[in-house]
């Protein structure tokens, strides 16, 4: 609140607000003409699962506003946490200075990753971190003496975000065709993803099968390849298609086979949404480089990491002259304030049992969307821990889909508004992916919206 008003001058309602707002915001993802007729929700208060708008209506956020809010808005743990760190040392040049939040969260990072991930490197969002595995990649082969290899494998639907490196790996046409002319030129291998499966086809046959399309891919192209991008286990941003472990440790097998790298990006996979602490250890496996962001810092504060082998670290160490060191910074790298809260965050996983918790959820979850399987026009219900998915069709049997124009998402979207939920569906998907604190009944209300919000978006 502004000083020098008094409460009844300084508060303003919904209205005034999304007015205000349309004057000089550019909101992100967004066809900003739709906010002349669905007006700006803004929020001004966050309090565990719920969000509160200024006219005090309140939205239960079953999207974890973006897949970062593990343990509640407003988390007080959290924020006393963050004021302490403000009120010490807010943030110093990172090149040439270190400091406590920075090194004891790369010490955490290195005993809580899949062993053998042991140097730390930060950046401050997931794109980031992503432009730095596959620069870092690259580097790694080239002072290795291996300059032809320039290219990476990913994965189809995947998503790896938007800054031009990142869209480069990635494969949503929304968002990466328009900006095609300016990207580097990936590989594409087939996802493993499960909606693909052949009738009577298991999720860990169809794994077998798109490892054996990957190695002829690499038989062909790995002498040009630093290395294979993925998600692992589900492929969010791309409509939470979900896919069998082995894959993964079938991937580990190939790029140990073929000499290219395996970038894990675990940006919103990470910290718990699986089931496991990071995906990968369903599959028993250690990437070449891991991404993290998103729930790093329990959706408080951006900060990123990429964690790498030592064989990776030592490709660069050598004398100033040789050139090899990996020159990239960002100003805010290794932030103390992010790094601090991404500290307190894992210090919550240490004091509560999160992912016997997350268990119990993700089964309540998993029964309360049990029934949408029998309806006409959901052709999947898919779950991987703390994230579950129903994908809408026009038709069950041929699996048609809605037209995109349609938007049947956006109903869902609105009428979750109307029954205190935010849900955000990706397309036809719409997809749960709440913050770890709520409970049963918030679960069972986030599901009956839901359900009403995908009848009239089918009406
Ligand atoms: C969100 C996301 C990113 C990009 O992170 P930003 O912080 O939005 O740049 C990258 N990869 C995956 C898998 C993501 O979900």
């Amino acid at each position: 609140m502004m000083s020098g008003m008094n409460d009844s001058e300084a508060r303003q309602t919904n209205r005034d607000l999304a007015a205000r707002d349309l004057r000089h915001v550019w909101h992100p993802c967004t066809q900003m003409h739709d906010h002349e007729t669905i007006p700006m929700v803004p929020i001004v208060r966050g309090e565990g699962a719920w969000l509160i708008d200024a006219d005090g209506n309140r939205y239960l956020d079953g999207i974890s506003s973006w897949w970062v809010n593990l343990f509640g808005h407003a988390n007080p743990r959290i924020a006393a946490a963050l004021a302490d760190q403000a009120r010490t040392l807010e943030h110093v040049i990172f090149a040439g200075c270190t400091h406590e939040p920075a090194l004891h969260l790369a010490e955490k990072l290195v005993a809580i990753t899949p062993q053998g991930l042991e140097r730390v490197f930060y950046a401050d969002n997931g794109s980031s971190a992503i432009e730095v595995a596959l620069k870092m990649s690259f580097h790694y082969w080239r002072n290795r003496g291996h300059g032809e290899k320039t290219r990476f494998v990913a994965l189809t639907g995947s998503y790896h975000g938007e800054t031009l490196g990142a869209l480069s790996v990635s494969d949503v046409a929304l968002y990466r065709a328009t900006y095609a002319p300016l990207l580097l030129e990936p590989i594409l291998a087939p996802s493993p993803d499960t909606w693909d499966a052949e009738p009577g086809e298991t999720p860990a046959a169809l794994a077998a099968r798109r490892l054996g399309e990957l190695r002829r891919i690499l038989e062909r192209h790995a002498g040009e390849v630093c290395a294979v991008i993925v998600e692992p286990l589900v492929q969010c941003a791309g409509g939470m298609r979900m896919y069998h472990p082995d894959y993964l440790s079938g991937l580990r097998t190939l790029c140990d086979d073929f000499d290219v790298h395996f970038i894990a990006d675990e940006i919103a996979v990470g910290f718990g949404r699986t089931g496991t602490l990071f995906a990968c250890e369903q599959a028993g496996v250690r990437p070449d480089f891991m991404c993290l962001s998103k729930g790093l810092t329990g959706g408080t504060l951006p900060l990123s990491a990429v964690l790498t082998t030592d064989a990776v670290y030592q490709a660069f160490y050598d004398e100033y002259a040789s050139g090899k060191a990996f020159l990239h910074s960002h100003s805010y790298t290794g932030n103390p304030l992010a790094c601090r809260v991404a500290l307190e965050t894992l210090a919550i996983f240490e004091d509560e049992p999160v992912l016997e918790n997350n268990r119990r959820l993700a089964a309540h979850l998993a029964a309360r969307l049990a029934p949408l399987r029998e309806h006409p026009q959901v052709a999947d219900v898919r779950q991987t821990g703390m994230i579950a998915a129903v994908e809408l069709v026009k038709d069950k049997t041929s699996r048609t889909p809605y037209p995109a124009a349609e938007r049947r998402g956006l109903r869902v979207y609105l009428h979750g508004l109307k029954r205190e939920c935010l849900l955000r569906p990706l397309g036809n998907v719409v997809y749960f992916m709440p913050p770890y604190v709520v409970d049963e009944g918030e679960i069972d209300h986030l599901v009956e919206v839901a359900i009403e919000g995908i009848e009239r978006a089918v009406a």
